[in-house]
């Protein structure tokens, strides 16, 4: 296990190396240059052809995932870093063209994208998209879209999977005790052990219809020992930060109300859900959503007939957590995104390139 790790560091480090390398000399500008000309020569089953390479017809979307911006370096909270934050911005400012999303999506139908496009957007809804990332995009100009799961908007309360966070987090047992024979006897003692176990109890916890999950995280946090964190008024943006973002090129979008797992709803509750989200942001922003965050966001996550409700809904768009760059022709009800990936400004430039220079066009 140590040897496993210990060589993925060394990886790590050579391909930091490596795109360091890259950025410093100049070279990246030729692999910008290749990502913004070519893409994969691949042709169904045959796979890639000789050249490998054909001319790309027409620019592509990248759509980059954030969730939390800041310094608190708590490891049950994933962040990404403030002057990480910053550094990628000012890079995608400088190299990239960033556009609105809704334009961007309007636009890549239309086959009139600029080159290097990319969409900055934020799941959930976080206070610390306020703080620490709208300073940021503001004074570089540019446009980002924030989900808000709505009803920890305004409200103080928490999201079911920040309730296991911070379970987690809290918890001083040594071992998880009384949450049924796949999770109880392990053991707890290290961060790393409870990060881990984390991880399982959060997939379990997405398999499972709302109302048992909810059920399941008040009996997680009796076997872990801790009191359930319902509200935290601190985390999540109230209605004021929304509307203080919004005309400085922020715009907002539905990430349903309660954040539910939506393939495990019916129609009838899928319908409530996503009702729920859009009339609270009308009512609180005078006009009714039309941009779209799957919650959590695989393929498993959504079905075809959640996408009937959100086209039925007036919904122009929705976005995924399935990792890819968006060709024309894509499904505007199933947009791929791509996370920030790395910490490493050259690593984060050579991904951004790399990634879109091998994507290939929609079937
Ligand atoms: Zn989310």
């Amino acid at each position: 296990m140590e040897d496993g790790r210990a060589l993925a560091n060394m990886r790590s480090k050579m391909i930091r190396l490596a795109c360091t390398g890259l950025y410093v000399s100049g070279a990246l500008a030729l692999l910008r240059w290749c990502a913004k000309r070519m893409m994969p020569a691949a042709h169904g089953a045959a796979g890639a052809v000789f050249p490998f390479v054909m001319k790309r017809r027409a620019p592509s979307l990248q759509i980059l995932t954030y969730h939390r911006v800041n310094d608190e370096h708590d490891p049950f909270f994933p962040a990404t870093p403030v002057d990480v934050f910053e550094k990628q911005m000012a890079y995608v400012a400088r190299r990239h063209h960033v556009c609105a999303l809704d334009e961007a999506v309007e636009r890549l139908r239309l086959g009139d994208l600029p080159d290097h496009a990319v969409a900055i957007t934020f799941d959930d809804g976080y206070r610390d998209n306020y703080l620490h990332a709208f300073p940021v995009v503001k004074s570089l100009s540019l446009p980002m879209t924030i989900f808000l799961a709505t009803d920890a908007i305004g409200t103080g309360r928490t999201l079911w999977h920040d309730r296991v966070f911070s379970a987690f987090r809290d918890t001083a047992a040594p071992a998880i005790r009384g949450f049924g024979p796949a999770f109880d006897g392990a053991s707890l003692r290290t961060v790393r052990e409870r990060i881990g176990v984390m991880g399982q109890v959060l997939a379990s916890l997405r398999q499972v219809h709302d109302d048992e999950r909810n059920r399941r995280i008040t009996e997680l946090c009796r076997a872990l020992e801790v009191r359930e964190r319902v509200e935290d008024p601190e985390l999540m943006l109230t209605w004021d930060d929304v509307k203080r973002m919004r005309g400085h090129g922020v715009s907002f979008g539905s990430h349903t109300a309660s954040h539910p797992i939506l393939s495990r709803l019916s129609r009838q509750e899928t319908v409530a859900e996503i009702e729920r989200s859009c009339a609270a942001m009308e009512r609180h922003l005078g006009e009714r959503p039309v941009l779209f965050a799957y919650p959590n966001g695989t393929k498993a996550d959504f079905t075809d007939m959640t996408k009937d409700v959100l086209k039925a809904s007036g919904f122009r768009c929705a976005v995924t957590t399935e990792f890819g760059v968006n060709e024309p022709g894509a499904d505007r009800f199933e947009l791929k995104r791509g996370r920030p990936w790395e910490e490493h400004l050259p690593t984060f430039a050579f991904k951004l390139s790399w990634y879109r220079l091998m994507s290939s066009h929609a079937a």
